[in-house]
């Protein structure tokens, strides 16, 4: 297998991670389930803040901001953000200001969801949280916070929503060059890559590095998790092409290279779905490890669901990246009580 390597040493980058996070075997939940041999790349578990796969974004989006002379940095989410929280991480190592526009987007107001999970580790990060009502656009909130705290002579840098900006993307593009540079060296080829999709950021870079490498990018299945599916596909098919344009101009996306499903969003985004708290006992209970209430735990499902079906069969490979997002099964005590009775 030739690979072809894009560049991007000519992105700045902070570094906020401690090298490949490993991939592992699960032998025990891959013979439970009866189907294609299951894998795990611990994108949860690498470093700060409590790790999740927004910090791959966040090496890319720390650089630019720190190129761009910036003191502190605002960026938005729902209540339990994960990427808000490890934006407030990264902004506490590299001593930027950091302040969060939370938006009440899922309809579950009860005091685990509001105020535990991630919302105690922004505290912690020393960030600054405004608390808007879902239906309020929180990029003009952060925006117009923002052109404030310039007046006052700071320099700010917004990122958007799930650090999915065609730079953040990047951190996926590496992710994949990662990934393909792991299977050479261990000789495990993946037949499916699985993956949550939310503001499409993680599939659209990995999507773009496939292709950039020239293999094929259909092995990438992402499940959506905020979007409904047609709209989540136009957003990751988009943030794919302009991931690409920042490598390697001249190479394109095609429809067919975007593998979406739609059918564990349930009814709606961060409302929990019984296979979800299906997916997040069984690898807890199974495996030790931990999925989360909102992106991982429903991807994973769509993971089970496949070998369920016979979709991932026996004799086959299948990686599924643990996003991370453990702080927010906190938020979701209740959820998980329910499950266990
Ligand atoms: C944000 C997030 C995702 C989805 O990544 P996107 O790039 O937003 O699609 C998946 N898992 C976890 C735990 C996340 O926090």
């Amino acid at each position: 297998m030739t690979l072809r390597v894009p560049d991007l040493s000519r992105y700045p980058k902070a570094q906020l991670r401690d090298g490949p996070s490993p991939i592992v075997a699960l032998p025990r939940l891959s013979q439970h389930l009866g189907g294609a041999e299951i894998y795990v790349k611990r994108e949860d578990v690498d470093g700060l803040g409590g790790g999740g796969n927004k910090l791959r974004k966040l090496e890319f989006l720390i650089g630019e901001a720190q190129a761009a002379g910036a003191d502190t940095i605002i960026t938005v989410g729902g209540r339990q953000s994960n990427h808000a929280r490890l934006t407030a991480a990264a902004a506490a190592r590299v001593g930027m200001k950091c302040e969060l526009v939370l938006s009440r987007l899922v309809p579950i107001e009860d005091d685990d969801y509001v105020e535990n999970g991630n919302v105690v580790l922004d505290r912690l990060f020393g960030a600054l949280i405004h608390d808007i009502p879902g239906n309020v656009s929180a990029l003009q909130v952060a925006e117009e916070r923002a052109a404030t705290l310039r007046g006052e002579g700071r320099k700010v840098y917004v990122c958007p929503l799930g650090g999915s900006s065609p730079v953040g993307c990047l951190g996926y593009v590496s992710c994949a060059l990662e990934i393909l540079d792991q299977s050479t060296k261990s000789g495990i080829l993946f037949d499916h890559i699985v993956v949550a999709n939310g503001s499409g950021g993680m599939q659209a870079g990995l999507v773009a590095g496939a292709i950039a490498a020239g293999v094929s990018p259909t092995k990438v299945v992402g499940h959506t998790v905020l979007a409904p599916l047609e709209k989540a596909y136009a957003t990751t098919f988009e943030k794919a092409q302009q991931a690409l344009d920042l490598i390697d101009s001249g190479l394109t996306v095609s429809s067919d290279d975007i593998v979406l499903h739609g059918d564990q969003l349930g009814n709606g985004y961060g409302l929990p779905t019984s296979s979800m708290r299906r997916a997040v006992t069984l690898l807890a209970s199974q495996e030790g490890l931990l999925l989360d209430p909102v992106y991982s735990g429903k991807a994973f499902a769509g993971l089970i669901q496949s070998i369920e079906n016979g979709i991932f069969g026996a004799g086959q490979k299948v990686l599924f990246l643990m996003s991370g997002g453990t702080p927010s099964l906190f938020a979701y005590r209740t959820t998980f009580e329910s499950a266990l009775r």
